[in-house]
C-alpha cells in the first residue's frame, strides 16, 4: 500500500504532468529520493488509519451531498467511503453534523515573503502556509520570486505536511526584457535555455509575463513541455487568442482578457494606471468577442485562472499611499469590469471551459487562505455561480487545470487525503467555506478548531 501511496504522491507533487485526455504535455518519470522513501515508510508503520464517522460527503464533481458516511483514510489516501466499520487501531473522529469537502487549491499563491530569506525555512514563510492550511487551501501552484525558493518549498511540503500546503512549483518570472520584477532572457534561444535551468530545479510551471514576443513563448512552450512542465502567465505582448493557440496552458487574471479584443494602443494616454486601464478595456470589449474569445480558449484547451477578487480588492479599497486615486466614476468602471469578467468565467465554466480559483495574495493586501474563500464568494455573488459550481472551481477544475485531478480535487476513494471538514453545508452558502471546523493534509489532522 505504501508504494501506492509514494508514488501517488509523488506522482502529486514531485511532478508528474496530467494523465491521459487532459490535453496536458507527455507523462515523465524522476527518480524517488531516498528521504521521501524512508519518511513515508515510517509514517506507514506508526500511524494508525482514520475514520471519520458520520459526516456528510459533499460530492463536487456532481454537487450533490452523500449524507450520514464514513470515511477511512489509510496512510495518506481516502480508501473508503460509505458506511466503514472502523479498524481496531484507527483513531475514529466523529464528524457528524459536518460537511467533508476536498481541500481548496489556490493556483496564483505569491506565496514567498518578500523580506523573508528565500529559503523554504523562513518563519515569515510558515506563517503563510499555515494561514492557508487553517482556512481549507490544501494546494497551491506557488508563483515564487525566485524560483529556487519554489523548488525548496515543494520539497519543504512533500515531507512536512503538518502546517503546509501542496506546493506545485512555478518559476520566477519570465519576460523578455527587464521589468521590476523580472530578469530579461532576451531573445527565444535563451528563453530555452531558462527553461531547461528550471526542469533542472524541479519547477513544474513556467510563469510568463507582459514584455513577450511570439518566438519566445513559442520556445518556452515547446521546451517546457519537452520537460513536462506547463506554461500559465499574462497575456499581453502575446495577446490571449494567440497564446491558447502557440499551445500555452493557462492564462491568469481579468487583465490578460482585453488586449486579445482591443488594441493596447487604442488605450488613451489618460487611463495610464493599471486600474483605469482594466476598466478601459473591459468596457470597450464587445460581448460576441468576448464569446469568441473562450471559444478559442476552449478550442486549445487552455485555461483561464480570473483571480477576481485581487482586482475586486482594488477597486473596494483606496490605493496605497503614493498611488493616484481613484475617481468615483473610475471606480464605477472598475466594479463593471469584475463583475462582467466573473460572469464570463461561469458562462465558460458552463459551455465547459476550464476556469481555475486563484487570488494573487499578497497583492493589494490580500491574506492568504481568506483570499481564496473571497474568490469563492466573488464567482457566486457576482458571477451567477451556484454556490456547487463555484465550489467545483475551487476544487476540482483547478486540479484539472494543474492536471493532477487523478490524485486531488474531489473527496473519493483513491483520491490523497487533503480535506476539509466544515460546521454548514456549503452548497447551501458559498460562506461556509469559513466555517473550518478541521483541516486534513494527507491523512494528518493539521487543524482542529473543535471546541
Ligand atoms: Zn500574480
Amino acid at each position: 500500500m505504501i508504494w501506492t501511496a509514494l508514488l501517488t504522491l509523488l506522482a502529486g507533487f514531485m511532478g508528474q504532468p496530467a494523465g491521459p485526455g487532459q490535453g496536458g504535455p507527455g507523462r515523465r518519470s524522476g527518480p524517488l529520493p531516498a528521504w521521501a522513501i524512508q519518511s513515508w515508510m515510517m509514517r506507514a508503520q506508526l500511524e494508525p488509519p482514520v475514520l471519520l464517522a458520520g459526516g456528510t460527503v459533499v460530492d463536487v464533481r456532481h454537487g450533490v451531498l452523500i449524507p450520514d458516511t464514513d470515511v477511512l483514510i489509510i496512510g495518506d489516501t481516502i480508501r473508503e467511503i460509505g458506511a466503514v466499520e472502523a479498524p481496531p487501531n484507527a483513531n475514529v473522529i466523529d464528524v457528524t453534523g459536518s460537511y467533508i469537502i476536498p481541500g481548496l487549491i489556490d493556483l496564483h499563491a505569491h506565496a514567498q515573503p518578500i523580506r523573508g530569506n528565500g529559503t523554504a525555512n523562513d518563519p515569515l514563510a510558515e506563517q503563510v502556509m499555515h494561514a492557508l492550511v487553517s482556512h481549507g487551501v490544501t494546494t497551491i501552484r506557488l508563483l515564487p520570486y525566485s524560483s529556487e525558493f519554489g523548488a525548496s518549498a515543494a520539497g519543504r511540503a512533500a515531507t512536512d505536511t503538518r502546517a503546509w500546503p501542496g506546493v506545485v512549483p512555478a518559476s520566477s518570472i519570465f519576460e523578455q526584457t527587464p521589468q521590476r520584477t523580472s530578469l530579461g532572457f532576451g531573445d527565444a534561444g535563451m528563453a530555452r535555455a531558462w527553461t531547461d535551468r528550471e526542469a533542472a530545479l524541479g519547477t513544474r510551471w513556467i510563469k510568463v509575463y507582459n514584455a513577450m514576443d511570439e518566438p519566445s513563448l513559442g520556445a518556452i512552450i515547446e521546451a517546457a513541455e519537452s520537460h513536462g512542465m506547463r506554461v500559465c502567465g499574462h497575456a499581453e505582448g502575446v495577446p490571449a487568442d494567440r497564446a491558447a493557440a502557440l499551445g500555452m496552458h493557462c492564462v491568469e487574471h481579468i487583465t490578460s482578457i482585453p488586449p486579445a479584443l482591443v488594441p493596447e494602443d487604442a488605450v488613451p494616454p489618460a487611463f495610464a494606471t493599471l486600474a483605469a486601464r482594466i476598466a478601459w478595456g473591459w468596457a470597450h470589449a464587445d460581448d460576441a468577442d468576448l464569446d469568441a474569445l473562450m471559444g478559442t480558449f476552449r478550442e486549445h484547451g487552455m485555461a483561464w485562472v480570473p483571480t477576481l477578487v485581487v482586482t475586486h480588492q482594488m477597486a473596494e479599497h483606496e490605493p496605497r499611499p503614493g498611488l493616484p486615486a481613484m475617481t468615483d466614476a473610475e471606480r464605477a468602471s472598475l466594479r463593471d469590469a469584475v463583475r462582467r469578467a466573473a460572469e464570463l468565467a461561469v458562462e465558460h465554466h458552463r459551455a465547459g471551459g476550464l476556469v481555475g480559483l486563484g487570488t494573487d495574495f499578497p497583492v493589494g493586501g490580500l491574506k492568504p487562505g481568506a483570499s481564496a474563500q473571497e474568490e469563492v464568494r466573488l464567482l457566486v455573488e457576482l458571477g451567477g455561480a451556484t454556490p456547487a459550481e463555484a465550489l467545483a472551481i475551487a476544487t476540482v477544475e483547478s486540479a484539472r487545470v494543474l492536471g493532477l485531478d487523478a490524485t486531488l480535487g474531489t473527496a473519493e476513494p483513491g483520491k490523497l487525503a487533503d480535506l476539509v471538514i466544515l460546521d454548514r453545508n456549503p452548497l447551501e452558502d458559498a460562506s461556509a467555506l469559513q466555517a473550518v471546523r478541521m483541516v486534513i493534509r494527507l491523512g494528518r489532522v493539521v487543524v482542529d478548531e473543535q471546541p
